[in-house]
């Protein structure tokens, strides 16, 4: 199949149609699904506050303007009796830029139909992150950093993120500033232990971390108070 190139303005207008079009005519099945189509639910916050489970990735098309990365693919070689047996294991990483991000793997024969089961299961995979100033150095009060020190691990990858004042950028490796950037955080210093060529580990090791700022609630109280004084 041969595509012809087309204006990124044009595809990316088609694909909010295509989107807008697939959502109207989307059915429901779940009782979460029925109330966000009815729009009994407007925003994600009031899904995270109750814990519930989401199964339909439309819930969260209809609530949430996500953006979608492909992070890893991986061809894989399987020996059948007719011979060998390609697939790919795809890695999709999604997020608002806002606070919310999520990541989802998938198999498949082919490479575009791994693509999109990996971006539905990211959506129905998100994490919450806090963010704050975060910083001694900074006292600009916007949403830039990790609001404290946080930890995250998978596998043999050790991640730590540490908060920074603005303009400092995102101090870390290639393999995980696409988590950062589309969690909304701008602004991190980190230190990573373990075999850093593992780039989907890392990348959980991230969202781990990063996970844990909304998680530690109490510790996120103490250092409130600890800024108070
Ligand atoms: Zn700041």
């Amino acid at each position: 199949m041969r595509r012809t190139p087309m204006d990124p303005e044009l595809r990316a207008s088609r694909a909010a149609e295509e989107k807008e079009k697939e959502l109207t005519a989307w059915i429901p099945k779940t009782r979460l699904g029925k109330k966000v189509k009815a729009g009994e639910i407007t925003s994600i916050e009031e899904i995270f506050k109750e814990n519930t489970p989401v199964q339909e990735p439309e819930i969260i098309d209809i609530l949430l303007n996500l953006e979608e990365t492909v992070v890893d693919v991986k061809k894989t070689t399987r020996v059948v009796r007719a011979g060998r047996k390609f697939s790919f294991r795809v890695a999709v990483l999604v997020g608002n830029k806002n606070g919310v991000i999520g990541l989802g793997t998938a198999k498949d024969a082919e490479k575009w139909p791994a693509v999109k089961k990996a971006a539905r299961k990211a959506k129905l995979n998100l994490v919450q992150i806090a963010r704050s100033c975060g910083s001694w150095e900074c006292t600009c009060s916007i949403q830039h950093s990790v609001p404290f020190r946080v930890s995250g691990k998978n596998a043999a990858a050790r991640i730590t993120l540490l908060p920074a004042p603005r303009g400092v950028g995102l101090v870390v490796g290639d393999n995980i500033k696409d988590v950062l950037r589309f969690a909304g955080v701008s602004d991190v210093w980190c230190k990573v232990t373990g075999a850093t060529s593992t780039k989907l580990n890392f990348i959980r090791a991230t969202i781990d971390a990063l996970s844990k700022t909304t998680k530690m609630k109490a510790s996120n109280a103490i250092t409130k108070k600890m800024e108070r004084r």
